[in-house]
């Protein structure tokens, strides 16, 4: 019989230590922590983010504090805001809510924020920091699923791990925390859309994490038995039996992967609620290290 990972109750309980730590914070003279939220436009999903980021930020004890702009904002005020927030002592971290609109660009935006205050851990020099293994800003989603195995006491150390997806905010991060002594220290294979003996790699990992946006890619026939499943994948796919219309899809086929499996991660309720819970946690350490 498999364990399901429940990230939503795990990310309950971190929310929870986070807010107890706040309240010990102002209960000894500190002010709270402080994360800023600029969004710009009017993006539904970005809405939907910056609302639970807000919402997590509450429940935290944070201060929080969202900045809009419209959308025919130009880079350079954007850059000026930064700028500003970069040197705010008032403010422990930022995110700027992606994607921004197209006349502005995004790497320069993101190349401009002081990396002490990158909670979302996507400047050069935390992903440059955390790749040395040095103090970093881990970005949310691998931070989340590496806190998972964590929790759940997964043996990760002299395993093999593969990764399937490459992308800058999941895959390459992932496999970098996954790869390095002090964290994973397993044995890591990365694949992507190119890797001919995909299926090969999976059926022999100790843990696969798919994050490939590929609704129920991952099969049974891919899976060694006892494996741990870690799936990413959250893909809207039409559900005409939902008020929305849509249903969120994982990358893993649950239904026939999860019997065979020792451990797997549900979607929704696994990875995804653990991704806001560590932006929270990154904020909590900005404050530690850094404040003023
Ligand atoms: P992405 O930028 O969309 O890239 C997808 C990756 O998957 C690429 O590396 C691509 O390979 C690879 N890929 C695509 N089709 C493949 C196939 N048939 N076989 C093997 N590899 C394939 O990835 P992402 O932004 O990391 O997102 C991946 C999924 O995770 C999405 O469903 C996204 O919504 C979800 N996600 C969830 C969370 C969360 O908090 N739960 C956070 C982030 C992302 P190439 O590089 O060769 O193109």
């Amino acid at each position: 019989m498999y364990s399901l990972i429940d990230g939503k109750a795990t990310a309950a309980t971190i929310k929870a230590e986070i807010a107890e730590r706040v309240e010990e914070i102002v209960k000894n003279g500190g002010r709270r922590p402080h994360l800023v939220a600029i969004l710009v436009g009017h993006d539904g999903g970005s809405e939907t983010y910056v609302k639970n980021k807000v919402l997590a930020c509450e429940a935290c004890g944070f201060k929080s504090t969202l900045i809009r702009y419209e959308d025919d904002i130009t880079e350079e005020e954007l850059l000026k805001k930064v700028d500003e927030l970069n040197h705010d002592d008032s403010v422990d971290g930022f995110i700027v809510q992606l994607p921004l609109p197209k006349h502005i660009d995004e790497q320069r935006i993101n190349e401009a924020i002081d990396w002490k205050k990158d909670v979302d851990g996507f400047t050069p020099v935390n992903v440059g920091r955390m790749s040395l293994g040095l103090p970093s800003f881990v970005s949310a989603t691998p931070k989340g699923i590496l806190e998972l195995l964590l929790r759940y006491n997964i043996p990760t150390s002299g395993k093999k791990c593969v990764i399937l997806g490459r992308s800058n905010i999941v895959g390459k991060p992932m496999a970098q925390l996954m790869m390095q002594k002090q964290w994973g220290d397993s044995t890591v294979v990365v694949c992507h859309s190119h890797s001919p003996q995909l299926k090969e790699e999976t059926r022999s990992a100790d843990i696969i994490i798919a994050a490939i946006g590929r609704p129920d890619f991952v099969t049974a026939d891919m899976v060694k038995p006892g494996a741990t499943v870690i799936d990413v994948g959250t893909t809207r796919v039409p559900d005409a039996s939902r008020k929305n219309g849509f249903r969120l899809n994982g990358d893993v086929k649950f239904d026939e992967v999860a019997p065979l499996c020792g451990f797997i991660t549900p979607v929704p309720g696994g990875v995804g609620p653990m991704t806001i819970c560590m932006l929270m946690t990154n904020t909590l350490q900005a404050y530690e290290q850094f404040a003023k």
